[in-house]
């Protein structure tokens, strides 16, 4: 008898239509002699319209009562879904991550699973019930409810089939497994059958959002293969994300990923300030943005031993006013003369573990995308991955024409 764990997510839960729909999926295994443990999503939009009233209320919420509200979206379909396999004649339990419990750490809207405490599941699986957890929450160790971020519910499913040895974890989605970029936005989209897991996590982090980029962290430190399959095609084969590099020397890029809402930073150094003062040091002025809890993404200086030096640095738009303050504020300390800035960037990123040997593939990208009239404001780039921070409103022609040349 195996321990399968299958994950759906909020377009196939998204009414009580899709519910039975996705029954079959789980009675088709628990039929099968299986035991099932089902994690699911709040139904459709609702998780989005739960973050918009709260901007109804405050900008700046408590972080505690944020993850107190994010969290019920998700109780709703659990018991929903409780209900749909009873209506079916199949035994069915839900419990809220609280109730598990999924325990982590107390870090509000992007928790950490510390440990799960798996007895209560395994004594319902044995006494045949099919049991449905809520995704993307837990509680921490004084008991305040906490969540994963967005995208999180990936996450307990996989941490689920990791705590439990599952034999199988089922990722449901709105798409047949994982493609060679975003098929809602590149034509001739390529699947891919087997990805490693070092891929999928540079793509899953890069913005391809199909899977939350920690559960295939832990995927890839546990070992659970991870199956992304469509809910709605009758025989879907979708992807399989394993830790071996199968595609090594055979694909020399495996996607392109797109991540929206990036800025860029330009601290221009006070070259005479600096000189007396041993300012515009690079630690210092990320020791201060550190300070204040901003992360940063792509950091690039230069300096020719004459002019004045600038450190130049992404972070997410949304840290943009925040940044600004804290660096104007503190200019004197860092040494800065001016701070300039750019808003509306997007970082484009092409990943695959091919790359490794494989020479060029920095020159090709960057004429692919120089031929196309297309800036590139920053880069970076890792083993298996080169980002390029373009303008937003080029950034899905600068995914089709890389697309266009790395996949045909
Ligand atoms: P769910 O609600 O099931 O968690 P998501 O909306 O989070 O689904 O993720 C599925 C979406 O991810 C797809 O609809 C697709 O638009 C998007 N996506 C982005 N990049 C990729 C990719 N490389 N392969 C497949 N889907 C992708
Ligand atoms: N409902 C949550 C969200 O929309 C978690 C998830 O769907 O994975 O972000
Ligand atoms: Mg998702």
């Amino acid at each position: 008898m195996a321990i399968i764990v299958q994950k759906f997510g909020g377009s196939s839960v998204a009414d009580t239509e899709k519910l039975f729909a996705v029954c079959k999926h789980i009675t088709r295994e628990f039929d099968q002699g299986n035991q099932v443990v089902v994690v699911v999503s709040a139904q459709g939009k609702t998780t989005d319209g739960l973050v918009k009233q709260i901007g109804e209320i405050a900008e700046t919420p408590s972080q505690r009562e944020y993850d107190v509200l994010l969290s019920t979206g998700e109780q709703i379909t659990i018991a929903k879904l409780a209900m749909c396999l009873q209506e079916l004649g199949y035994d069915a339990i839900s419990y809220m991550g609280w109730q598990v419990p999924l325990i982590t750490d107390g870090n509000h809207a992007n928790a950490r699973i510390e440990y799960i405490e798996s007895k209560n599941i395994r004594a319902d699986l044995d006494n045949g019930k099919i049991v449905i957890v809520t995704g993307f929450q837990g509680v921490d160790r004084q008991g305040n409810i906490t969540t994963f971020g967005r995208g999180g519910s990936d996450t307990t499913a996989v941490a689920l089939a990791a705590a439990l040895n599952a034999d199988k974890c089922e990722i449901y989605t709105d798409v047949d497994g994982i493609f060679s970029s975003d098929p809602r936005i590149i034509t001739n989209v390529k699947k891919i059958e087997t990805m490693c897991s070092d891929e999928m996590l540079e793509l899953a982090s890069l913005g391809a959002k199909v899977l939350h980029s920690r559960c295939v962290e832990i995927g890839k430190n546990y070992d659970v293969p991870i199956h992304v399959k469509s809910t709605f095609m009758e025989e879907s084969c979708g992807t399989l994300i394993k830790n071996d590099r199968d595609n090594f020397e055979k694909l020399v890029i495996s996607g392109i990923a797109k991540q929206d809402n990036n800025s860029r930073i330009t601290v221009i150094c006070d070259k005479i300030l600096c000189e007396k003062k041993d300012s515009c040091q690079p630690y210092k002025v990320f020791k201060l943005l550190a300070d204040h809890g901003v992360n940063v993404d792509i950091i690039v200086k230069s300096h020719d031993g004459t002019a004045e030096t600038d450190i130049s640095f992404s972070i997410e738009s949304k840290e943009l006013d925040k940044t600004l303050k804290v660096l104007k504020k503190y200019k004197q300390d860092i040494g800065a003369k001016k701070i300039l800035h750019s808003d509306g960037l997007s970082k484009i990123s092409v990943v695959g573990v091919g790359m490794v040997n494989t020479p060029g593939v920095a020159a090709i990208t960057f004429e692919v995308l120089h031929n196309s009239g297309i800036d590139m404001h920053m880069i970076s780039t890792s083993e298996i991955k080169i980002s390029i921070l373009v303008d937003a409103d080029k950034a899905n022609l600068a995914m089709q024409v890389l697309h266009d040349q790395f996949m045909s």
